[in-house]
């Protein structure tokens, strides 16, 4: 018999010239070697094999089926699935508790075609139990048995150290992970966690390194080569449609890092992973994001705005720069309050900087509460003075709808500084009033009864402004011409803006146009029936002294 068709193309070194039964009596005798138990499956799932250890570990009796039924019991009762790749648990009977970890290969002959499945349990109490179980506590996660911050760290490592090829690490992100332990429970969240885990090891090579580091943040330090966006998303994919039920859908953010110097800190570079992890905006099932530079510019200026706010605050290192607002022909009616931060080492920083990052960090409003003040400080100081009619307009982040109670603020301002209500003008952006039209309503309407004029900010910048239009009766609309700049078919976008303002007008809103930067479009705004604006063409934000010395 040719021993080669009787093992496969796989056996490449079975030697001809032995009977195939000797090597069955060799490689059973290795197996029995291995210090791993053994269950070997048919085609039909009937254990047809299972070494001394397997037995031995299960605390079976000797027969197959008792065998397997007791590993079966031991997969029913922990909830796994038979084809889950790896995975560790105890295993309990009368005597003590055991931490198996157990791997699963489907075996499959050259064609593709099942024949087999094998098993493999590897008795982890010792390592647990003695000198080495504080070590393997140390570097194991312990709900998916996977390596943790430390063991990931350590791993890659060395990995890293001999590497001849370039890697990449890559870092991952759950999508709203957090929302989902609230709404279905802890255990349903860990469930999820686990089920990553495991299939998350059907995937990888031997050459791959990966470790939960925390929360439902998991990390694979894998070769370039290896890595293609297009295989990576179908293996994401792929992960997620098992996860993901009628009631939760799972969407993984992937921050991608390309190892420069192997010698690394390895959380410095997962670091930068999660960096390019949280830049990810978009929300398809699964997204990736690589590293660049500029990220870490970004995140430690971040840092640095966030940890110097609250100092910043209290030392008025902010201040407002006024923009004027006027008529066609230069004259004055109002001012807005722009923000800006007076770094006594930067010099001066511009909203641009630091209002996205103060949104984010849920901190705008002490910001805006304070800008909000200094120009209220303004008003009284112009009121019995010859700019005792000019307004200043203020901005409202959307954000402090949520954390302020703004018609409180307000008036509060006015009673204290006894000021004229009509005369502090409130900005609430197009895209905060569409994120909640019904609250936004009420409050523009409160504001109004309470003496203020509500303007629409950035209008035409968002995607719904003409609907929101229906349900919000605001006193001013402000149209940036921003839009114009960034649209190809001029045409069309004058069309709309013409449209626009015969429409605000017949709702009963004054429209200010703001950045109007050229004579040109003063002409044709004011073709179109616009009388006020705001924009380069006539002044840029300046500080008061400027503005007051210039609008005398
Ligand atoms: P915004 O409220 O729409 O303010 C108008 C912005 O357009 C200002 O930028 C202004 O300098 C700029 N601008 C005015 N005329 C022109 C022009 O002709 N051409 C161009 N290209 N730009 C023009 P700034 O001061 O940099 O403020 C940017 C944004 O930052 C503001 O947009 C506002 O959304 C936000 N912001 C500023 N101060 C505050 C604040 O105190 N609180 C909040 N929440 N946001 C603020
Ligand atoms: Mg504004
Ligand atoms: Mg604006």
């Amino acid at each position: 018999m040719d021993a080669n068709n009787l093992f496969g193309k796989n056996a490449y070194f079975v030697d001809n010239t032995v009977e195939p039964c000797e090597i069955t009596r060799l490689l059973n005798f290795g197996v029995q070697q291995m210090g791993l138990g053994i269950l070997f499956l048919d085609e039909n799932e009937k254990c047809v094999y299972a070494n001394r250890h397997a037995f031995s570990l299960l605390h079976a009796e000797y027969s197959l089926d008792s065998v397997y039924k007791a590993f079966e019991d031991w997969m029913n009762k922990l909830g796994i699935e038979r084809s889950s790749a790896a995975w560790t648990r105890l295993f309990e009977n009368q005597e003590r508790e055991r931490l198996y970890k157990v791997r699963y290969r489907h075996l499959l002959d050259d064609n593709n075609k099942t024949i087999g499945h094998m098993y493999t349990i590897q008795n982890l109490s010792d390592i647990v139990e003695n000198g080495s179980g504080e070590q393997y506590r140390l570097t194991h996660d312990d709900l998916t048995g996977l390596y943790n911050r430390e063991g990931f760290a350590q791993a890659a490592q060395n990995k890293l150290k001999d590497a001849t090829k370039p890697y990449l690490l890559l870092y991952s992100n759950i999508r709203d992970f957090k929302l989902f332990n609230q709404l279905f429970g802890l255990e349903r969240g860990n469930d999820i966690l686990i089920n990553i885990a495991d299939l998350m090891i059907q995937h990888v090579t031997d050459d791959d390194i990966y470790g939960r580091i925390n929360g439902d943040h998991f990390a694979l330090c894998m070769p370039k080569e290896d890595f293609t966006e297009k295989d990576f998303k179908k293996m994401v994919r792929e992960i997620t449609s098992k996860v993901t039920s009628k009631s939760y859908s799972l969407h993984m953010q992937i921050g991608v890092y390309e190892i420069k110097d192997p010698a690394m800190d390895i959380t410095l570079m997962c670091d930068r992973a999660y960096m390019a992890c949280k830049s990810i905006k978009k929300d398809g099932v699964c997204e990736i994001a690589w590293y660049s530079d500029e990220m870490l510019v970004n995140a430690l200026l971040e840092k640095e705005i966030l940890s110097s706010f609250d100092f910043a605050i209290i030392n008025r290192q902010f201040g407002i720069y006024l923009q004027p607002q006027v008529y066609a022909d230069g004259s004055l009616f109002g001012a807005e309050a722009l923000a800006r931060w007076i770094h006594p080492e930067n010099g001066l920083i511009q909203p641009g900087v630091f209002i996205d990052v103060l949104e984010r960090a849920d901190l705008i409003y002490k910001l805006d509460r304070y800008i909000w003040e200094l120009a209220a400080l303004q008003l009284a100081r112009w009121k019995d003075t010859e700019r005792s009619e000019v307004a200043i307009s203020v901005n409202v982040s959307p954000k402090d709808l949520y954390y302020l109670d703004i018609k409180k603020e307000f008036t509060e301002l006015i009673t204290r500084y006894k000021i004229d209500p009509r005369l502090l003008n409130i900005e609430i952006t197009e895209t905060a009033v569409t994120s909640d039209v019904n609250k936004c309503a009420k409050l523009i309407l409160e504001l109004q009864k309470a003496g203020f004029k509500v303007e629409i900010d950035d209008f035409g910048s968002g995607y719904s402004s003409l609907n929101m239009l229906k349900d919000i009766n605001a006193d001013v609309l402000k149209i940036d011409m921003g839009f114009l700049r960034k649209t190809e078919n001029q045409t069309r976008a004058r069309v709309i803006l013409n449209y626009t303002i015969d429409m605000a007008h017949e709702l009963g809103m004054s429209v200010v146009t703001e950045g109007v930067e050229t004579k040109e479009q003063l002409e044709f705004l004011q073709d179109m029936g616009c009388t006020m604006f705001q924009g380069y063409y006539f002044d840029k934000p300046m500080p008061i002294e400027e503005f007051e010395e210039k609008y005398k």
